[in-house]
């Protein structure tokens, strides 16, 4: 085995030993050979062996573990571990043709993102030592998932602040940026060159197809609805009626195209515009709906925007609170890992209270089984929701 170069940390650096982050403060001594994206040993002040990372002095996280084992970060690593995450979301296969395979810390891929759609793998990568490693992790992709097509959507903020340069490019022969796939009953197209995250909210699957066993008969708000992925699944459901909102045309125009492709396009109607504005404007025109989805983007950036974001939740949800019929449905989200859940559900009995009303809750929802949550890894667990029946007081 290669020397590979040490760095040494603080006493104080305990977390280490159960969470794969090294915070630049827990460092004592980085060997003066080291480089930005090196492969390093993680040494513990007392010098024991802890674990083999990569390093990056310009992230406040200064090292990612990859390994608590002295092993190489080659092939065959990249082998063992795609391998194994892809064999965890086999059960997937039975109801979908698109999942995630790789969500980084969650599978010990700190740095990395791999997703498939149909026959098309999208990888990310977000940290310089993963960058570093790009053709490992290409070789064992094809290796280990055997697809078609290789797409890399490397384009995050992370490439800036972590000093590499952004890449969205085929590696190998090209396929389609617009790949089908499908999600239950629900077929979609995801752009995987321009869309969100790698294209599609991979995450929200689960709740997406559950909205099908509420919707009947129900006049369905789609609030910040994307490419329609709650949308499809309510008109698939026998909703009466579906309308849509969002910012962007570009996504109301695919999800125009979903809504075709799932023969659903007379119950979908698609409004663009600020969703805040269309929901004052509905209370204005006294509009009513039997069922609200609100998934919205993530309000909260860092820890101290969190006032500031429970205050946009707050107005979001007591404005749909209030557009729901007597017993109407609220299915509510936060996909911030820093608003934690008992915020979230605070902010929502709130919102009840404001509005005279109250609720039951249908079902609690989280990020689906392919984004997996670890316990000592918090960070993993960001998608929280419920579906709630909301009971006028009076
Ligand atoms: N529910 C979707 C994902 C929603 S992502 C799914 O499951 O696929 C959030 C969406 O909100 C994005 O499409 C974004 O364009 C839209 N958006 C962001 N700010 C908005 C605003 N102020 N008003 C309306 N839409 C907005």
């Amino acid at each position: 085995m290669n020397k590979i170069k040490k760095i040494i940390l603080k006493k104080t650096a305990f977390t280490v030993r159960f969470h794969p982050w090294v915070y630049k403060n827990h460092i004592a001594v980085v060997d003066p050979e080291i480089s930005p994206g090196d492969i390093v040993s993680v040494i513990t002040h007392d010098n024991a062996y802890l674990g083999t990372g990569y390093y990056n002095p310009k992230s406040v996280i200064a090292i990612r573990i990859l390994s608590r084992k002295e092993e190489l970060i080659d092939n065959n690593f990249f082998n063992k571990y795609i391998f194994q995450a892809f064999q965890k979301r086999e059960h997937l296969k039975k109801i979908t043709n698109a999942f995630r395979i790789v969500s980084s810390e969650a599978d010990s891929l700190p740095g990395l993102i791999v997703d498939l759609y149909n026959n098309t793998v999208v990888f990310q990568i977000t940290t310089l030592g993963m960058e570093r490693l790009k053709n490992e992790i290409i070789s064992s992709i094809y290796n280990t998932i055997k697809p078609e097509y290789i797409f890399e959507r490397s384009d995050s903020i992370m490439c800036k602040l972590e000093g590499f340069k952004p890449a969205v490019s085929w590696h190998g022969s090209q396929g389609k940026e617009n790949v089908h796939i499908y999600e239950g009953k629900g077929k979609f197209i995801v752009d995987i060159a321009h869309g969100h995250k790698t294209g599609f909210y991979l995450d929200q699957r689960k709740s997406r197809i559950a909205v099908e066993d509420f919707a009947k008969n129900k006049k369905v708000l789609d609030i910040f609805s994307y490419t329609g992925g709650f949308a499809i699944h309510a008109a698939l459901g026998k909703a009466s009626k579906v309308v849509c909102i969002d910012i962007k045309n570009e996504w109301l125009e695919q999800l125009k195209y979903n809504a075709q492709i799932n023969n659903v396009s007379e119950k979908i109607e698609c409004i663009k515009g600020n969703a805040f504005n269309i929901l004052r404007k509905y209370i204005q025109t006294e509009e009513i709906f039997d069922m609200i989805i609100l998934d919205p983007p993530s309000f909260v950036k860092n820890k101290s925007g969190l006032q500031n974001a429970v205050k946009g939740y707050l107005e979001l949800n007591r404005l749909a609170m209030r557009l729901l019929n007597n017993k109407g449905i609220l299915c509510t989200f936060s996909c911030s890992h820093h608003m934690k859940n008992e915020i979230f559900s605070d902010m929502l009995k709130k919102a009840a209270e404001a509005e005279i009303k109250t609720f039951s809750i249908l079902k609690r929802c989280h990020q689906d089984k392919d984004h997996p949550i670890i316990e000592t890894i918090p960070e993993t667990e960001y998608l929280k929701g419920y579906f709630l029946s909301i009971i006028n007081k009076n």
